[in-house]
Parts: C-alpha cells; sequence; structure tokens
C-alpha cells in the first residue's frame, strides 16, 4: 500500500505564553504534571502510567505511559529526551499523543483505536530538570551530550549501561519485548551541518522498511523548501538529503532483535528558536508521519525481528 503523507494542523508553541502547548524551561516533574497527568486523568480507561525508577541521582522518579486501546493490534514504543536541548522532540512527541487520546484528526484515530503505545516520555529526566534557561537550553555545547546525572550519552549507553536512566528503559522494555513491533527514539537536531531531515542510527533494517523511512523523510524534505534554512546559514552548502544510517551498532534491535528509527528534524535550518509553532508543527509532522506508517502497514508486526 503507497503512503500518503499526513498533513497536521499548525501546532501551539512551547514557548510559555497564553495558548503555549508548555514551557521549553519546565523541569522534568512540571513537564509531567502539567502535560502528560492530565491527560491521563481524562482518558484513565486508555492511559496508564507506572514508575519505572528513579534516575541516576536519585532526586526524580521516572515514568512511564501506556496508551492501551481496547483492542489493539500492535506494540510500539516510543522514548524521546536523550538529549536535553532537543525540547521540540519530547515536546513533539508529547503533543502528537495528545491529539491521538483527544481524537483531534481522524487519520490519527487508526492509531488511537489499533496501536498500544508504549512511551518513556524523557530519558534525561535529570539533565532537562537541571538545565534551566532558555538561554541554557539554546548552549547546545554545553547541554547537548552530557545531559544526565551520570553524564553519559544514553542512546549510546545502551550497551554500558552507566546511567540508571538506561537501565530503567531496559527493563520496561523487557516486559514487552515479545510484542513491541517497532521502536523510535525521538530526537531533534540544533546542528546545522546535518541537514534538513534526519534518519541516523538505525541497526540492520532490512530496506523493505528502511526504505518508507526514508520516503518519508525525502517527501518531507521537499514540501519544506529549503530558502528559509540558506538566508539563517548565510552560505550555501553541500547538505545531505535524508538517509538512513543503517550501520549503528547496539541499543534495543542487538538487545532484543526490535528495529528501530531515530527520526530528526532540524530545528535551526527552518527557525532561529526552538519551540516555536514552526518547529512544532515539523515536530509532530515527523514523528506522525512515522508512526502512521508503523501503524497502517502490515509489515510492522511482532515477528518482524532481526534473526
Ligand atoms: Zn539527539
Amino acid at each position: 500500500m503507497e503512503f500518503k503523507l499526513w498533513e497536521p494542523k499548525t501546532q501551539p508553541d512551547i514557548l510559555g505564553k497564553e495558548g503555549s502547548f508548555g514551557n521549553i524551561e519546565w523541569d522534568y516533574p512540571t513537564f509531567i504534571e502539567n502535560i502528560y497527568e492530565p491527560l491521563r486523568k481524562k482518558y484513565p480507561d486508555y492511559i496508564t502510567r507506572r514508575s519505572i525508577g528513579r534516575d541516576t541521582s536519585g532526586e526524580y522518579e521516572m515514568w512511564a505511559y501506556e496508551f492501551t486501546p481496547e483492542k489493539y493490534v500492535k506494540t510500539v514504543y516510543m522514548q524521546s529526551g536523550v538529549h536535553v536541548i532537543e525540547t521540540d522532540a519530547y515536546f513533539g512527541l508529547a503533543r502528537l499523543l495528545t491529539m491521538i487520546a483527544n481524537r483531534e484528526d481522524e487519520r490519527l484515530n487508526f492509531i488511537r483505536d489499533n496501536v498500544r503505545l508504549l512511551i518513556v516520555p524523557v530519558v534525561s529526566i535529570w539533565g532537562i530538570s537541571k538545565r534551566g534557561s532558555y538561554e541554557e537550553i539554546m548552549d547546545d555545547d554545553r547541554w547537548r551530550f552530557p545531559h544526565n546525572a551520570a553524564r553519559v550519552n544514553a542512546n549510546r549507553d545502551f550497551n554500558d549501561r552507566k546511567a540508571q536512566e538506561t537501565v530503567n528503559v531496559i527493563n520496561f522494555i523487557k516486559e514487552y519485548a515479545d510484542d513491541i513491533c517497532f521502536a523510535f527514539d525521538c530526537h531533534s537536531t540544533t546542528d546545522v551541518v546535518l541537514g534538513a531531515y534526519l534518519l541516523p542510527m538505525s541497526n540492520g533494517i532490512p530496506d523493505e522498511i528502511g526504505d518508507k523511512h526514508k520516503a518519508i523523510n525525502t517527501a518531507l524534505y521537499e514540501k519544506h523548501p529549503t530558502d528559509v534554512y540558506k538566508a539563517f546559514m548565510g552560505e550555501e552548502k553541500d547538505y545531505p538529503v535524508p538517509n538512513l544510517t543503517n550501520t549503528f551498532k547496539g541499543g534495543i534491535t542487538d538487545m532484543f532483535g526490535i528495529y528501530g528509527i531515530t527520526p530528526e528534524h532540524n530545528d535551526y535550518i527552518y527557525d532561529k528558536k526552538l519551540g516555536t509553532s514552526l518547529t512544532m508543527t515539523l515536530s509532530v509532522e515527523l514523528l506522525g508521519n512515522h508512526l502512521l506508517q508503523v501503524a497502517e502497514c502490515d509489515l510492522y508486526n511482532s515477528k518482524l525481528r532481526r534473526q
């Protein structure tokens, strides 16, 4: 079946104003209390949560959420907030889930009715809590990688497991490993040399699957003209087109045989600030399309495993 690109409505920003979806400066407990908890209380039969442990510092309780339709045919795992500067990724995931739960978009209702979603809203919970002001968030040299209590980089920590956050995530996934058909590690990027839409860090994914996700990113890359980024960058360079880096070793595929992708859109190519309506719309559009692909296509099922 040919995948038809999904076009979401314009999304609210996360700049803490009236009408915003949230505030980019919220620490982890505030983020959870203001976004995920109201949604869970609104739909107690659909959404549940559980503690999966504390962070490395021991300061924060770490939460996982399950969005469970009455009858579901597949289970998808999604996490975000591995890198603390990538606010639009973890707010974008939360906004997409809000749209699904609220039945705000007709096409997303297929997910609402058929797909169980296992969600770790933020991995680096200490990092986003201690990072502080908007100016500190924008200081990506300081915050992009040393992001959690153990000062390790969680998406490269799956094998070493230096951070308790990683251990918590692995233990959570392990319980559902037989059911999960696909995994998402949701990022955004502010690195201007990386291009517009990336799909790095997959792990031996079959071409038949990988090509579907590359096609989505290529369509988005073509849909959103690059003149904004050229104006912002001030010089023309040979930017890479969307591709799949399919040689990453480690992670959920090595551990459980489950395939996954790391979708990223590039905030700084499209806007000068993080968390604007524009970058939030791009984030929701990117994640929503990849999730719809997984939901709507029968190739994604619990038998999809690396041999
Ligand atoms: Zn990242």
